[in-house]
């Protein structure tokens, strides 16, 4: 058995979604789809629920604007009396009942709520455009599957009660069906909607495939694989034909956006071969994940821009010792903070951070009141997984190195661009 993963790329119109049914036409059976929401719906309905949550500016102007969208593209695959009009229509309804009350909800249990509607919808849309192509399929409601606790917007899978539920009821219907169904999405004991966190899709095929022991994974994307850096910062790259799951767990880790870092390790632990490939050229291999003693030939730069780095120290300039270091720790989990390189001296702890605005000078403020802090924006931090002096060279050129970190493989470097 395969799984299939397609992001809101790959289906963002008509001619992209045609594309995607017919990959899964030639693929062998038996399939499991993964699905998306359509092009950038997801951001969409973060502005509806931001409006709507803070009363701001008219969420449902912003949902007559997706709506319309999804409309035009129903126009464009379906004949006018097709169900799935009716279908999606049913689907935004769920939207306009929250819309209606005033809120009262925590804002992350709403955002679920509402967020939740775009992988309904693509996954409907697809499996319709695939059935009228003669496909055998059946649509299935991935929040009866995928079963988390109830932290919204970052729900915890319930391994357990998750791989129970699909392998009593999936394999039968994956006989005779082609089945499709939603990303990112999951559901409480209570059958309360959660999500999985952003990009969280790739994370569902991988419950999917491990949970029902598949043979593979592929993730279908716009790039040709895994490249050795991101086109966006680099003129030159290359494909990594072929990836062990450390490395590819490490280069996620550190930043590489290409898979959503939770994806590798269940893969790795059931040993299901994860394949990136391209649906633009769907002929062509990608990159395998799997077990393999092949390190990377070529090393492999991560860029991560709007860096913050922190750096905080004891008031009485006493040492920094565990039970600081655990109330900082705590503080950065409570306001959902990844850390994404640390070093500690004597007296300081130092951090890097993304710059996600709010929560951060939330944070900070927290800080202050028990430590010195001192905070600088606008940095950089480059990572080289497999480095030497030449590439370490090749990317600082014009900068200045604020902190490094180095072991046998990779190298952190915390830099700031010298003309600033
Ligand atoms: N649609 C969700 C997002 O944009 C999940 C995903 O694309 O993987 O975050
Ligand atoms: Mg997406």
């Amino acid at each position: 058995m395969q799984v299939y993963k397609f992001g809101g790329a790959s289906v963002k119109d008509a001619a992209h979604i045609q594309n995607v049914v017919r990959i899964v036409q030639n693929a062998n059976t038996p399939l499991l789809v993964v699905v998306s929401a359509i092009g950038k719906t997801t951001d969409q309905l973060v502005k509806i629920t931001d409006s709507y949550f803070h009363q701001e500016g008219d969420p449902f102007e912003l949902l007559l604007t997706l709506k319309q969208q999804h409309v035009d593209l129903l126009e464009e695959l379906f004949p006018p009396s097709h169900p799935v009009y009716d279908e999606v229509a049913n689907t935004f309804v769920e939207i306009e009942w929250i819309l209606e009350e005033d809120p009262q909800d925590e804002y992350d249990y709403l955002y679920d709520q509402i967020v939740s509607i775009g992988e309904l919808l693509s996954s409907k849309i697809v499996e319709a455009v695939a059935q009228l192509n003669n496909l055998s399929t059946r649509w299935i409601d991935a929040r009866d599957f995928i079963l988390t606790d109830n932290t919204h917007r970052e729900g915890i899978v319930d391994w357990q009660r998750t791989e129970e539920k699909m392998r009593k009821d999936l394999p039968s219907i994956l006989d005779t069906s082609i089945v499709f169904t939603q990303g990112f999405i999951g559901s409480t004991t209570e059958n309360f909607t959660t999500t999985l966190g952003r990009e969280g899709s790739d994370y569902s095929a991988a419950i999917f495939a491990a949970s029902l022991q598949a043979d593979s994974v592929t993730i279908w994307k716009d790039v040709p694989g895994v490249l050795n850096a991101d086109p966006k910062w680099f003129d030159h790259t290359e494909l990594i034909p072929e990836l062990s799951y450390t490395d590819a767990i490490e280069l996620t880790y550190y930043g590489a956006t290409v898979i959503h870092p939770k994806t590798i390790k269940p893969l790795q632990n059931k040993k299901i071969t994860l394949n990136v490939r391209s649906f633009i050229n769907p002929d062509k291999l990608g990159t395998q994940i799997k077990t393999t003693n092949q390190q990377l030939r070529v090393p492999s730069f991560i860029f991560k821009v709007n860096q913050v780095f922190i750096s905080i120290q004891p008031r009485d300039f006493s040492f920094i010792v565990e039970d600081n270091l655990s109330h900082i720790f705590n503080m950065f989990h409570r306001h959902r903070i990844k850390i994404n390189m640390m070093h500690n001296s004597a007296i300081s702890f130092e951090v890097s951070i993304d710059d996600t605005g709010e929560n951060v000078w939330e944070l900070l403020a927290q800080l202050e009141k028990r430590y010195k802090v001192a905070v600088a924006t606008g940095l950089e931090l480059i990572t080289i997984r497999y480095y030497n002096q030449q590439t370490i060279d090749r990317v600082l050129v014009n900068k200045e190195i604020i902190r490094e970190l180095k072991d046998s493989y990779t190298c952190q470097m915390l830099v700031k661009n010298r003309d600033e």
